[in-house]
């Protein structure tokens, strides 16, 4: 029909069938943050849009074109926020959460940025992200990989995916670094694309990170950040790399990984796969010491990590071997009735159910349908137990686990499906 109204370009909705899922790996998140001792943040979805300007940089993509930006009624210029950590950060400043103490958080949930929708790339897509602020030594960058690590291999996921590192080192060092890119590039002006000709003038560190094959030979040659860091920034990469090697946690060094917002220092990581096409990279983070400075006299070391929800579901989805119960729906109990018309005893027995046997999922059939219609829904559902109400009152259990039907009084009932309780 055509005046039925469509998603927004970009915009997915998630549908019931696809919602145990999620809910699982929310689950998943929970539990790791529990255990490496991270609380959760709630932010707000809209910020100022200066904050962003400010903090991820004027000449990033996500600001100079991704930003669902606007004007609201009183004329402020606010933003659909394209990212976590900036208002993670002003949060944490405007809330003194760091005052004479250190803060481990993270939060969930939409991030927005205009871009190309396409397989893994959307307009609106969720992260889960965390951050660690007040803490500057190379062991908390460690804490957030052997998080990462250890998320993926709860997920089943280690095999397929791989951890890149670098150092960006500091202000200073990236200065040195620049004018050595620049140079290189100028000298090489006739290979660069459009795009590299732009970012040569506002960011040449991007450039880097450009997929022009034709480029590639060039971009190996290039004059590594790597080679120019500082005795500091060196140890704390070689500390970082090190407690990787001691845990067990293979990483290669990628040395053209700068990733796409300017407040990052030092290290620097992602998390990438071959299974989803262009889209490969499910995981980036790595520390921003020089962020808070931008709005706040006291420096303030921090850390992070954001995961893409959607491409981390997709990456699942396309791994794995086997089915997972808890990816789908599945009441335990079906209440279906011999008679069409009225539906209070089957709802007063679900209830009876319900408060009896605490963790029970007790599902009522009130589609009014005829009763063999009834028990094929109900085995779609693939429920462990159908209870018919029989056109006399009686009860009829279906155990769909054991393959037995019998007639049962209410209390043989309750005993029985106690088994099913989750
Ligand atoms: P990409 O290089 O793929 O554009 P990015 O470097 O822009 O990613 P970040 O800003 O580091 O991504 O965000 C962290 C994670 O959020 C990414 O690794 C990815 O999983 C996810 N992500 C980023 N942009 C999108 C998007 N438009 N749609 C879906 N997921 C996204
Ligand atoms: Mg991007």
């Amino acid at each position: 029909m055509s005046n039925r109204f469509k998603a927004i370009r970009g915009m997915a909705d998630v549908l019931p069938e696809q919602t145990p899922m999620w809910q699982w790996l929310e689950g998943h998140f929970r539990r790791l943050t529990f255990r490496y001792g991270y609380q959760e943040m709630r932010l707000p979805l809209l910020e100022p849009v200066a904050l962003f300007q400010r903090a991820v940089g004027e000449a990033t993509d996500i600001v100079a074109k991704e930003m669902y930006d606007f004007r609201d009624k009183s004329g402020e210029h606010i933003t659909l926020r394209p990212e976590g950590t900036s208002g993670c950060l002003r949060a944490v400043l405007e809330n003194n959460l760091c005052y004479n103490t250190t803060q481990r958080l993270w939060y969930q949930g939409p991030m927005f940025r205009y871009e190309r929708p396409q397989k893994g790339r959307l307009r609106q897509f969720t992260q889960f992200g965390v951050e660690a602020f007040g803490m500057a030594g190379p062991d908390v960058d460690a804490e957030m990989i052997f998080m990462i690590s250890d998320l993926f291999k709860q997920l089943g996921l280690s095999d397929h995916v791989r951890l890149e590192i670098n150092s960006l080192g500091t202000p200073d060092e990236r200065r040195d670094h620049r004018e050595a890119l620049v140079a290189w590039f100028t000298a090489h002006r006739d290979v660069l694309d459009e795009d590299s000709l732009k970012r040569l003038e506002n960011n040449p560190l991007r450039i880097l990170d450009s997929k022009n094959p034709e480029m590639q030979p060039m971009l190996e040659q290039a004059p590594r950040l790597i080679d120019h860091l500082q005795p500091a920034s060196r140890d704390h990469f070689a500390t970082v790399c090190a407690l990787l090697d001691r845990a067990g946690i293979p990483w290669t060094l990628n040395a053209r990984l700068v990733r796409g917002l300017d407040y990052y220092t030092r290290t620097v990581f992602e998390w990438v796969t071959d299974a989803l096409g262009a889209q490969g990279t499910v995981c980036g983070g790595g520390r921003y010491d020089g962020l808070a400075e931008l709005f706040n006299p006291k420096p303030l070391p921090a850390c992070g990590f954001a995961i893409g929800i959607e491409r981390l579901l997709l990456l699942i989805q396309t791994v794995s071997t086997q089915d997972n119960p808890l990816w789908h729906f599945h009441p335990d109990v079906v209440i279906t009735r011999e008679r069409e018309d009225e539906g209070l005893q089957a709802q007063l027995l679900a209830e009876l159910l319900r408060q009896r046997i605490a963790g029970l999922s007790v599902l009522v059939d009130c589609s009014g349908g005829k009763l063999k219609r009834q028990h094929q829904t109900a085995r779609q559902h693939q429920c462990k137990a159908i209870v018919t109400i029989n056109n006399d009152g009686a009860l009829r259990l279906w155990d769909l686990v054991a393959s037995q039907q019998q007639q049962v009084s209410e209390q043989d009932l309750i005993g029985w499906l106690q088994r099913y309780a989750r």
